[in-house]
């Protein structure tokens, strides 16, 4: 949270950087285009080889049946459940309750590896860690695990590359790879529940009691995950599953998307009540057609009406994500219009969390001044729309959201790692 500035700085400030407008462009990199010149945006995933079957693709029933085709009677599926998703194994040496005689054949049935480690970032003493996974097909991906008072927060993964290619994101640069399968999505959670459980993260005098394990889980790692819409939903499925899968709150998973309409409505009619978030970064559609490129299939006003009908289904409050980047989309009128739109769909849906971008030097994606950014906030809550500034923990090692993605350097350490 950034300190109250007095009113007349404010506006001051407000005055001088209010008026510039810095067009969103790439730096150092280009667009790929389609046939009418606009951005390319990629929905459907680039046919690759599809990582193996795994427990976590499957629903319950399902699981019993490929026990039963392993050879196995049906009720060692729920063992195996037990052991992945509560005690978070895939080594079939420590299934010691499993019969020796099959139990190799089993495990790797049922549980083959999805994830390798390529590796770790960490920082905030211990209490952030980055992780990069290889996939079985080489494809990169991270997850970013973040500790807070009260709660543990997983930034996971749902895509290898992205398909929306908004000009701000280094995800978004290399276009889409591939969909994640939903067990490659468990797979992260999992691994970090392990490494909770070993007392790996923090600083392990201080943390580390028996029983912790991820609380909360966002999907604002690489990736849009409403453009992976069925893996995405199995995954959430298991997440929230007490019986048969980790048993986590459905509040504390958030699903977020740039604004894919479509998808908003189907998941409003799921009845798993996740938190949904909406990327939204502009209020008017002339700033958001150039910011986020999906806004050129659905407009502000329609990603607004879905959130909105997200809420009156659900009774989840909506966050609106708003990075504050500096003359771009920061101006004191694109707050009031925001405030204005949101209102003009009744009060109480919605919450808004501007997000501090990392001062850039000499780049035009660059944070916005404090008193600015201080100035968006209080007219925002003075319309009556609550509004925090977003914690940005992870910035430090490049994994704030839109900030993820393999570099030359990761790529190089993964060829180096087998795949397991
Ligand atoms: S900001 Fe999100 S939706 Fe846009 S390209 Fe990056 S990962 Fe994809």
């Amino acid at each position: 949270m950034t300190e109250t500035t007095p009113v007349r700085s404010t506006l001051s400030a407000v005055r001088t950087t209010g008026s510039r407008q810095v067009r969103p462009a790439t730096e150092g990199w280009s667009q790929q285009k389609d046939e009418s010149g606009r951005p390319l945006l990629q929905f459907a995933s680039p046919k690759r080889g599809k990582p193996p079957v795994h427990l976590a693709d499957l629903t319950p029933e399902q699981r019993v049946e490929k026990v039963k085709e392993l050879g196995m009677p049906g009720f060692r599926a729920k063992q195996l459940e037990k052991h992945y998703f509560t005690h978070f194994t895939s080594d079939a040496a420590e299934m010691t309750d499993l019969p020796a005689a099959g139990r190799d054949e089993l495990v790797a049935g049922l549980l083959p590896p999805l994830l390798t480690e390529v590796r770790r970032l960490e920082t905030d003493r211990g209490d952030t860690i980055k992780f990069l996974w290889k996939l079985h097909d080489g494809a990169l991906v991270e997850s970013v695990l973040m500790r807070y008072t009260g709660r543990i927060t997983l930034c996971v993964s749902s895509q290898a590359g992205c398909g929306m290619n908004c000009p701000f994101c280094a995800t978004g640069q290399a276009g889409l790879t591939r969909n994640m399968s939903a067990a490659e999505i468990i797979e992260q959670v999992v691994r970090a529940n392990r490494l909770i459980a070993d007392g790996g993260l923090g600083d392990p005098r201080k943390v580390g009691h028996e029983g912790e394990r991820v609380t909360n889980i966002v999907f604002m790692g690489m990736g849009e995950p409403l453009a992976n819409y069925a893996r995405v939903m199995q995954a959430v499925r298991v997440m929230v599953d007490k019986q048969h899968g980790i048993g986590m709150s459905a509040r504390g998973i958030t699903v977020s998307t740039v604004g894919l309409v479509p998808a908003i409505q189907k998941l409003t009619k799921e009845d798993i009540p996740v938190t949904f978030a909406l990327s939204l970064h502009a209020p008017d559609d002339q700033l958001r057609d150039e910011l986020i490129p999906v806004n050129s299939r659905w407009k502000v006003d329609e990603a607004l009406d879905a959130a909105k009908a997200y809420f009156d289904e659900t009774g989840r409050r909506v966050s609106i994500e708003y990075a504050l980047i500096k003359d771009m989309n920061d101006h004191a009128w694109r707050a009031d219009l925001l405030a204005e739109k949101l209102n003009a769909r009744g009060r109480g849906w919605v919450h808004v969390n501007p997000i501090p971008l990392n001062p850039t030097p000499g780049s035009i994606w660059t944070s916005s001044e404090p008193e600015v950014q201080d100035e968006f906030v209080r007219r925002l809550n003075e319309a009556g729309i609550p509004t925090t500034l977003r914690d940005t923990r992870g910035k430090e090692i490049d994994g704030a959201c839109g900030q993820l993605v393999a570099t030359e350097d990761d790529q190089r350490a993964a060829d180096t790692v087998p795949v397991d």
